[in-house]
Parts: C-alpha cells; structure tokens; sequence
C-alpha cells in the first residue's frame, strides 16, 4: 500500500484537478467507499454529503451493484456500441424507455451529463434541417443555467464565473430570465414573447425541470416546467430536459418532470443512471424525432455522433441493477427521508449566519450571509470536514446532496457537522 503522504506528494506532482485553484489547494486522498461514507487512505470516515457530485443513490460498494459489474467483467468489459450492439446496452434502454416520461422511446448512449445535453442540442438542430426548417438554429436557455462544460452545453449555460472567458468560443444562445424565487410569470411572459416574435429560427428551450442546481439549488415556482412545456408545444419548438442533476430519484420522484407532467421532447440523463458507478449517460428523444433521422444511408441523414466508450457494457449492466433498486427500495427510502431533511434544514436555518435554505427533494442550499473577502463556503466546508462530512460548495451556497439510501441518523450527522461548521464562523 503507498502511504498517505506519498500519495499526496504524487498528486501535488502530477494531477490537475477539475474546477480547483491547485495553487491552495491539499488532496485528501479516497481509498474506499461503504454505504454513504467515504474513508481516506488514513482510515478516517466522513459522509459523502455530497453523493461524489451528485451521482451516488445507493451508497458506496453496494453488493447488488457490485455483483452485476463482476457478472458483466466475467462476459466483456467494452465492445463498440458503433455498428455492434449488446444486451446491457439493449436491456437499459428499454427499462429507460419504460420509466421515462411517456413518448420517449429511443435512447442514445453517451458518457457524462454535458455529452447528453450536448447530444440532444445537436439531434435538435439537425432534426428542423432534416425537416426543412433549416432558419430553426437557436437556442432559449435559462438566467444562471448550468448544462455541462463542454463548449455546446456551455453555450447554453449561464454561469458567469465558469463560463465568461470562454465567451468567444461559444454559439450564443437566447437568455430568459430565472423563475427561480418569483411567481415565475415574468419568465414565461418572456418566453412567450421570443417565442412570438422568432420561433421561425428558435430550434429548443432548454431547462434544468424544478431546479437549477449548480447556480445554488435555485428552486422554481410550481407550475413553471408545464407552462414552458406548454408554450413550446404550442410554438412548435422543441423542449429539452436536462435531468443529469435530478433524475434517477434525486427530487422525490423518478424523474422531475413527472411532478408536472411534462413530457419533453429531450430527457438528458447521467449523474444517477449508473447508481455512481461509472460514467454514462443518454439522451432520450421521442419517436418522431427518431424518425426525421431514417432514410436510405446514401442520403446522409443519421446522426454522425458517437463517442468511443458510448453505451459501455460494464456501466450498462450495473445501471439496470441501480434501477432495479431504486425502483425496488432506494426511492421509497429517499421519499421517506426527503421530510427529514427538510426538519434538518429548518433547524440550520435558524442558525446565524444562515441567510436562506432551500430544497428541491434530496437537493438542498445552504446560503450563508456573504462576509466580504472571505470565501464562506469554502470555509465552512473545510470546518464542517473535520467533523467528518464531505461538502462542496457553490459559492456562499453549502450543498447537500446525499446518497438517496441516506439513513435518518446520517442526516441528524449530516446536520450537526454543517451546524458547527457554520457556527465555528466568525469574522476572521
Ligand atoms: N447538467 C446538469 C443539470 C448538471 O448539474 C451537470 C453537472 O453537474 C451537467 C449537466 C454536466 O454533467 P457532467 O459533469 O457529467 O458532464
């Protein structure tokens, strides 16, 4: 076994890590994972508070999952989803098909949430080419939007601090304001209005459903996601959801969009579908669509994407087993925890310090009242570390986001940590 120092000398060395300033920064070094807990290479535990970003649903080394993976190994780790297929990949698209939302009956595989926003931005603008819309090219996103980081999803995106210097590179897009914490009228006023004026060259809107959750767990006004999916029924443009964040259980229900009843015209899917395992992700896309892309393969009409681990064997086959658990028990449990944590949230928010807190299911913010200079929620995540929770802030925005097999004693954990992590806070 190397040590804990080697390791992280080794890394200091020779690792970048993602969305981290390296010049401040330490490793703690992960060595293994049970149920919500993580343990260093020093033997020390901490809750994963935040699901190893937002991915974890059935806790860590789950042996239901564990088992399927080592059955899939003993058979083939990867073979090409281009032009081959196989059953893992056969056997979860057709569960996803009948979980999803109704109308979505074709899955395209690829490997993390930005490819699946990427992926249904793309079939998007070439299916109005395809059908002879070709001024259809636009994009309507949200205020604060966050799809993924690559240069498409950023392009949909509207994270200032991660995305203003790669503003040359990007095909703009068409901002609405959030309905977050209003009555969400003025939003849909407006998407009306660009929908009036231009739904002759607007190919999509795209929206995180509920909640936004990278801009701060930003909540929607209820009734929102069924009057924009209205409006871009009515419009004749296309509504994509991108559900990486929320799907698979995270809001209390399988899908976000359920609590609406909106079936879009996209679902993008990642984060949850492997249970946290490994990397995949698919973009679910109505018959209709599918069909715009089939012809005699001389008239070029299919859709040229693909990525070389897309629709991988071994993520596949543990993915129909997260599924079957969750169906099974995993979201009944997270149904029973969401009141909870919701006790848990009203307690911290009495807290001082605490401006806000919200909640959308298993997602919750902690918003802490800003200091000047100082980077809070970095702080207070460091602080409430060394009383064994793992969290990551979004700027003054604490996050919890825990594995959705939480038990109802982690969450009491889960909210002492964050208490005296907050309350440690004094002006520096
Ligand atoms: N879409 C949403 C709503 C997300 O929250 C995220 C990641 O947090 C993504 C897309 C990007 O997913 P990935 O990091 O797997 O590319």
């Amino acid at each position: 076994m190397w040590s804990d120092d080697t390791l992280a000398e080794l890394d200091r060395r020779v690792t970048w890590h993602p969305f981290t300033q390296m010049a401040e920064w330490s490793p703690l070094v992960i060595a293994r994972g049970e149920g919500s807990w993580l343990f260093d290479t020093a033997g020390r535990r901490y809750l994963d508070g935040v699901s190893s970003l937002w991915c974890n649903v059935h806790g860590h080394a789950h042996p239901r999952l564990d088992r399927a993976l080592r059955a899939q190994l003993d058979r083939i780790a990867h073979s090409t989803f281009l032009g081959l297929s196989h059953e893992p990949g056969i056997r979860l698209a057709a569960a996803l098909v009948e979980v999803a939302p109704a109308g979505l009956t074709r899955v395209f595989y690829s490997d993390s949430g930005s490819t699946a926003v990427e992926i249904a931005l793309k079939q998007s603008f070439q299916y109005w080419q395809l059908r002879g819309r070709p001024a259809k090219q636009r994009f309507l996103r949200l205020a604060d939007a966050y799809h993924g980081d690559t240069l498409g999803a950023v392009g949909v995106g509207g994270i200032d601090l991660f995305h203003r210097v790669f503003g040359p590179l990007l095909v703009p897009s068409i901002a609405i304001p959030s309905p977050a914490g209003t009555d969400g009228a003025a939003a849909l006023a407006r998407i009306e209005a660009e929908l009036e004026q231009r739904a002759y060259e607007i190919a999509a809107l795209v929206v995180e459903p509920l909640v936004q959750g990278a801009a701060g767990m930003l909540v929607h006004p209820a009734g929102f996601l069924s009057r924009a999916a209205a409006l871009c029924r009515q419009f004749g443009v296309h509504l994509i959801v991108d559900e990486v964040a929320t799907g698979f259980g995270r809001t209390g229900t399988m899908f976000a969009c359920e609590q609406e009843s909106v079936a879009p015209d996209f679902l993008c899917l990642a984060k949850g579908i492997t249970g946290g395992y490994l990397p995949l992700a698919a973009t679910l896309a109505t018959e209709e669509i599918y069909s715009a892309f089939l012809g005699a393969r001389s008239e070029l009409k299919h859709f040229f994407h693909g990525h070389t681990y897309t629709a991988n064997p071994l993520a596949c086959a543990v993915g129909l087993e997260s599924l079957a658990l969750l169906r099974e028990s995993t979201l009944s449990n997270a149904q029973a925890r969401i009141p909870e944590l919701t006790e848990a949230l009203a307690r911290l928010s009495a807290v001082p310090g605490v401006r806000a807190v919200r909640q959308c299911g298993m997602m919750a913010g902690i918003e802490l009242e800003p200091i000047e200079g100082r980077a809070l929620g970095v702080e207070i995540c460091e602080r409430v570390r060394a009383h064994g929770v793992i969290l990551r802030p979004l700027g003054d925005v604490v996050v919890w986001m825990p594995p959705l097999s939480i038990t109802a004693d982690e969450i009491l954990f889960l909210e002492r940590a964050t208490m005296m992590g907050i309350m440690g806070n004094g002006p520096g």
